[in-house]
């Protein structure tokens, strides 16, 4: 065992605030070494008394698929990698259907997703209605594009509890958003009253270990009600796919260490849906339902449902939230 990784391991458990040279050191281990295995221990520990031995499972709607200018290399709506030629909007009826389903089969909180070219105002029409159909402790999450301060009110306003929002991995080099863009979105959510999920990703073997670690850095600053670390699913025929992807067993001491970068003080984490991730301090996994960034089907086929997810967290001896989701202010 690496004398200097145990220190920093220790630390973290002890609750002393990881620096960004020792997250630096974390995620240096092979993910078959004694230390990766420790440090996904300790990542467990952690969440366990975050979020007072509890995982939760949410639960998101996508409600459009179809071209989004953004272009984000690692996205299914990115023009770049034509999947979605055309713009395809699930109905009203299926959205509040898809929410109300979700809400049945007991998820703690809905998110409702748009791509960055749908229109705020049609968005905030579709969120009130899913809002009035919900019960009202239900807390909904919204998924979309950048927005200033009129729109964090009019968010607000519209009945949601918080944001899902992230600086993405290369953000800026493979999107088409300035990541100041993405800081100033989170600032204006923040000061409207919304809370802010977050997380590092995509991430793929071609990212080097300081992006990692300045990711989690910004992420942690933001903070936010849950946080974490994802893989990238790669987009069959998109730019990135050369680099290819890393698979559960090399990501999950990534999303660990991020979780010890983040510490005790924010509650949730997310990264990865399998035993394995929860295993290894996820405790935030999303059943998906209409459209997904990450798959080709216009109605997603690889998101799971809240069944699945929650299967998962038991598998690995996680009780689940029942009712509202307390990231986002349920008790
Ligand atoms: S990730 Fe979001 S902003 Fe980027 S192309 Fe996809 S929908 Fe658009």
């Amino acid at each position: 065992m690496d004398k200097q990784i145990s220190q920093i391991i220790s630390k973290a458990v002890e609750g002393g605030e990881i620096t960004a040279p020792e997250l630096q050191k974390l995620l240096s281990v092979h993910y078959l070494s004694e230390e990766a295995y420790l440090i996904q221990w300790a990542a467990r520990k952690l969440s366990a008394a975050a979020a007072k031995g509890k995982a939760e499972v949410h639960a998101q709607v996508g409600i459009n698929v179809g071209p989004c200018s953004k272009n984000c290399h690692f996205c299914s709506f990115a023009p770049i990698n034509k999947v979605f030629p055309k713009e395809q909007v699930f109905s009203r009826a299926e959205i509040i259907e898809k929410a109300l389903r979700f809400e049945a089969d007991g998820a703690n909180a809905i998110y409702l997703m748009v791509t960055a070219n749908y229109k705020m105002a049609d968005y905030l029409e579709i969120a009130r209605d899913v809002r009035a159909a919900l019960k009202p402790d239900t807390p909904m999450v919204a998924n979309v594009d950048d927005f200033d301060e009129a729109g964090a009110s009019a968010l607000k306003t519209a009945g949601f509890a918080g944001i899902y929002h992230v600086i993405r991995m290369g953000e800026g080099v493979v999107t088409g958003i300035d990541p100041k863009v993405r800081l100033k979105t989170v600032a204006a959510a923040q000061k409207a009253g919304l809370l802010v999920g977050t997380c590092v990703e995509p991430v793929g073997p071609e990212h080097s270990i300081a992006e990692i670690v300045e990711k989690t850095m910004l992420a942690k600053a933001m903070k936010p009600v849950h946080a974490g670390s994802g893989r990238r699913i790669n987009i069959p025929g998109s730019p990135l796919e050369v680099h290819g992807a890393f698979t559960e067993a090399q990501q999950a001491p990534i999303t660990a260490a991020v979780k010890l970068a983040m510490g005790y003080d924010i509650p949730g984490h997310a990264g990865g849906d399998s035993s394995h991730f929860a295993m290894a301090g996820v405790n935030l996994s999303w059943a998906e339902s209409g459209s997904n960034p990450r798959d080709t089907k216009a109605n997603t086929v690889i998101g799971g449902t809240v069944d699945s997810r929650r299967q998962a967290f038991e598998q690995a001896g996680w009780e689940i939230v029942e009712g509202p989701s307390r990231l986002f202010g349920g008790r």
